[in-house]
């Protein structure tokens, strides 16, 4: 029979095929789950000015306590969730949670801090998308001045609408930053176009910073350049003292990375805060 030959054809793989399909189907499922069930929470990881060693801000990382395969990192789902649409119910869920979390510990007497939030290209280009953060904020009771938004290099590649969309955002008084600064192709024309606060250096050219000279000459290169724009800038994915050092003669103002602490929920970030403004 043909079809039992095509089956014994392809047997050494099409089992496989199928299993990935269905982690797959099972995978969507349960997000959707996930979503009704708030499986989801935030951790946190601190910017510190490299001036005044002083922490300025937070930016939330999402987390899904998955209820058999444990904790996922947003890299096992966040692709997804974007194909689906599902990145629009979760990223609503993400600000909310943000922006509550900066208002407590504001109500709890810790000193005001930013809170950055990712955002990705669905919801960037979802219709009203600051109408909704205005109401999330408004929920919320977060002042607007305290929210960063990030976007990538590759949401701005329709000129117009990201310059439309970005000065709809501003006008809620909140802050703009481009994440993963330098892994993009947004030319530098486009850059001065749109209504940006920040630049956030991907941490694939901090992580060699100091063996490797590219990465040093691109790392100098956008610090120079941000303080040219007037852009405030952010060393991602910082890990030990060299890198600190070097981006401190670099004048690089904020830097961000398991140096200081890798991403941790908010009752350790608490506790990580109050005991470095003791020691510190
Ligand atoms: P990102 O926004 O560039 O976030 C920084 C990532 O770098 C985080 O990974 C963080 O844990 C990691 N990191 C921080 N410091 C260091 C370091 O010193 N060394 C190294 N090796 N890594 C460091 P995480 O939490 O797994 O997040 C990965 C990406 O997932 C984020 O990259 C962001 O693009 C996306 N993501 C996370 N949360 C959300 C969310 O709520 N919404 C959306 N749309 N995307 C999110
Ligand atoms: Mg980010
Ligand atoms: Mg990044
Ligand atoms: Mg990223």
């Amino acid at each position: 029979y043909s079809a039992k030959a095509h089956r014994n054809e392809y047997s050494s793989y099409e089992p496989e095929m199928n299993r990935k399909a269905h982690d797959r189907l099972r995978l969507e499922s349960d997000l959707r789950r996930a979503i009704d069930e708030e499986q989801f929470a935030l951790a946190y990881q601190p910017l510190v000015n490299l001036t005044s060693n002083k922490v300025v801000g937070v930016e939330a990382l999402v987390r899904w306590h998955h209820p058999k395969r444990g904790l996922l990192p947003p890299g096992e789902f966040i692709p997804l969730t974007e194909e689906n649409g599902l990145i629009l119910q979760l990223g609503e869920w993400v600000l909310g949670a943000a922006c509550r979390q900066n208002k407590a510990w504001q109500d709890a007497g810790l000193p005001p801090m930013m809170m950055s939030v990712n955002l990705s290209m669905r919801q960037f280009r979802q219709h009203q998308l600051a109408d909704r953060i205005k109401a999330i904020l408004q929920q919320s009771g977060m002042p607007p001045q305290y929210l960063e938004l990030e976007i990538t290099e590759s949401m701005t590649s329709d000129v117009e609408f990201a310059a439309d969309t970005l000065s709809s955002l501003k006008e809620l008084g909140v802050q703009i930053s481009i994440d993963d600064f330098g892994t993009g192709y947004s030319s530098l024309s486009s850059l001065k176009r749109f209504p940006i606060d920040k630049l956030k250096i991907d941490r694939c050219f901090v992580n060699d910073l100091t063996r490797d000279a590219s990465d040093a000459a691109i790392v100098s290169t956008i610090t120079t350049m941000a303080k040219n724009l007037k852009l405030k800038v952010t060393a991602e994915g910082v890990e030990n003292d060299e890198q600190i050092q070097f981006l401190r003669e670099r004048d690089c103002e904020e830097a961000q990375g398991y140096y200081y602490t890798q991403p941790i929920p908010a009752n350790l970030f608490e506790n990580w805060f109050r005991h470095r403004s003791q020691t510190a």
